[in-house]
Order: structure tokens, then C-alpha cells, then sequence
């Protein structure tokens, strides 16, 4: 594949999904790194939006606790409250698709797909280099996605089994260089964490060794009108002017 597009916590924010796929074009690949509904008021169209693509996801705990299937003990209440209102609107058709999401996927070139981490797929945010280290015995491929924590974020093991923590900056570019393994969080579509209210995703060419992140503005106010009309919690509308 020459082309493989890298997306995740899309959240049922289908402004933002549709700005991303609008910005990366022709794709040959999707891989999406779970928690597609929860937060935001499209969750079905969201869904809709995946399978149309093809694109392979795995399942993540807002997808989860949406379908009932994850402790709802185990959420904030504003994002229990969100899983709720998801769950309520759930068609058949879109909660068998989620049900279906597996919880890890191995797939073309070389490559592993979690939500959390390898290790714990579903609940682990991955922050540290440290933690990282333990995760890369939990995958053998060279390359992991992984999402959850809403903030883009590459760990490198190297060949001393040394673990390097990189940010990426604005349209961040980064080698993929035989002997390293890398474990790559694609940021977040639909909710992103890091101070930066654009949508966030990545793209990776394998047959060129080359990853990169993009950014992508969509209509915020759209989305927060959306959600105010549907109930959702005031705070979780406000939250993405500020990019937190
Ligand atoms: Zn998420």
C-alpha cells in the first residue's frame, strides 16, 4: 500500500471526520483506532462515515460503554452521561457494526492497531517512555496505532532497547527507519487534547518509510450547536473550542 490513512477518537464528530477525509484524498487504506462514537452527536453517521471507507477499526471504551459492554462505573459523568445518550440512538445496524470491532488487529504492512496500548488495549493511556518500553513486548509487528489519550505522540524503541518519546509539531514528518519499532498515536479526529482544536490524524507511506501528521480545521460551532440541542453536557462542547 502506498497510502495508508490513520485515524482515531473520532468521537461522533462527523464535521470533523469529513474536514480529515476531505484533506487526505485518496487513501488505499483506513485504519481507525476505536472510540468512533461517544462525546459527539453523530454517532451513527460516524459509523456510516467508516464503513463506507472500508476502513479496518478496532473498538475502544467509549464504543464500549456505549454498546453497555464496558463498566459505565469506569467513566467520568460527563462521558458517562455521552455514553448514555449514544447508546439511546444506537440503531441496529450501527450497534452490530461496533459490536463486531475487535479489540486489536493485526494488519498489512507489519502493522498492529490497539485504542489504549498493546498490553491493555482498552484502558491504557500511554504517556510515558517507560510504560512504552513495557508495551513493545506486547506486539510483534514494527509498527503499533494506537489512540485514547487524544494527544499525537511517536515512542522509537531503538536497537538498545532504549525507548525515545517524540512530539510531533505542526505537519510533523518522521522517518520510519529499519531496526527501530515504533508505537504511533494518531491524535484525535474529533476531540483533541493537546491545546490545538483542529483534527488531528496521520498518514503513513510504508513503501517510503514516511509518516506524517495533519491537522485539519472544521466548523466547531456546528458541532457544539449540535450537541447543545441534543442534551449532550455543556462541558464537552466547550471543551473543543479549547482543545482539552
Ligand atoms: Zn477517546
Amino acid at each position: 500500500m502506498t497510502r495508508i490513512g490513520v485515524i482515531g477518537d473520532i468521537h461522533g464528530n462527523l464535521p470533523a471526520l469529513r474536514g480529515v477525509l476531505r484533506h487526505a484524498g485518496d487513501c488505499e487504506g483506513w485504519y481507525c483506532t476505536g472510540d468512533i462514537v461517544g462525546y459527539g452527536p453523530y454517532p451513527v453517521e460516524c459509523c456510516r462515515e467508516l464503513r463506507k471507507l472500508g476502513a479496518i477499526s478496532v473498538a475502544g471504551n467509549h464504543d464500549l460503554g456505549s454498546l453497555g459492554r464496558a463498566d459505565l462505573d469506569d467513566f467520568n459523568p460527563e462521558a458517562r452521561a455521552a455514553c448514555e445518550w449514544t447508546g439511546r440512538l444506537l440503531d441496529p445496524d450501527t450497534r452490530s457494526f461496533l459490536e463486531s470491532l475487535e479489540l486489536r488487529h493485526q494488519a498489512e504492512p507489519d502493522i498492529h492497531i490497539v485504542h489504549g496500548s498493546p498490553r491493555d488495549p482498552v484502558w491504557e493511556y500511554l504517556t510515558s517512555a517507560g510504560a512504552a518500553l513495557k508495551n513493545f513486548s506486547s506486539f510483534d509487528e514494527r509498527v503499533c496505532f494506537v489512540g485514547h489519550t487524544h494527544v499525537p505522540m511517536v515512542f522509537i524503541l531503538g536497537p538498545q532497547r532504549r525507548v525515545s518519546l517524540l512530539i510531533p509539531g505542526e505537519s510533523g514528518e518522521l522517518e520510519i527507519e529499519n531496526g527501530n519499532r515504533y508505537i504511533i498515536n494518531a491524535g484525535s479526529v474529533g476531540q483533541p487534547r493537546d491545546h490545538d482544536a483542529r483534527s488531528c490524524y496521520v498518514q503513513y507511506e510504508p513503501e517510503k518509510g514516511l509518516l506524517s501528521y495533519h491537522r485539519v480545521d472544521y466548523p466547531i460551532s456546528e458541532v457544539q450547536q449540535a450537541m447543545h440541542e441534543a442534551g449532550l453536557p455543556l462541558f464537552l462542547a466547550h471543551r473543543l473550542v479549547l482543545g482539552i
